[in-house]
């Protein structure tokens, strides 16, 4: 689901896996670090209701961490997130909007792990077919690999940024 940044001046839209007891879990806004519940960006998004923004900015760094293709977000959250092309048939918790035929509906689980001051992201490739790349280099089925700011991730033709920072 797409979800907007309550922090006054920032209003980031980023798309989040829909999974249960989302709107329950933290976020951190990529772009300020703004730091509040999931229920809190999901109301900014549909103005249901007036939220309080006179929160400051977080102080923490422990910015879980997004997905880009080009302008388009899509935050992770804690824990499991399998991560493939939206298609109507897809159970991926993060869907991304590509028209990518390479890209497997579900393709690739990132595990994020948390660890006393930082996040790990354990990325998989899950697909029964197509193939993943991190910075040119395969990543084979059964392998992990811990990925770091920056990475890129290609699945099909579609090249995927990893931002942490
Ligand atoms: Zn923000």
């Amino acid at each position: 689901m797409k979800v907007k940044c309550p922090h006054e001046g920032c209003g980031a839209v980023m798309t989040i896996p829909d999974v249960t007891g989302i709107a329950d879990r933290m976020l951190t806004c990529p772009i300020c670090k703004y730091r509040d519940k999931v229920a809190v960006f999901i109301a900014e998004m549909d103005k249901l209701e007036d939220v309080d923004t006179e929160c400051c900015l977080s102080e923490s760094d422990d910015t879980i961490g997004v997905l880009k293709i080009a302008e388009a977000i899509y935050a992770l959250v804690e824990g499991r997130n399998t991560i493939g092309r939206k298609a109507p048939s897809s159970t991926a918790d993060v869907q991304l909007v590509v028209e990518d035929k390479y890209m497997s509906r579900e393709h690739i689980c990132i595990t994020v792990v948390k660890k006393s001051h930082d996040y790990q992201h354990r990325i998989q490739n899950i697909a029964t077919r197509n193939h993943v790349f991190v910075n040119g280099d395969e990543l084979k089925s059964g392998e992990v690999l811990i990925l770091q700011h920056g990475d890129v991730i290609k699945l099909g033709k579609t090249e995927i940024q990893f931002v942490k920072e």
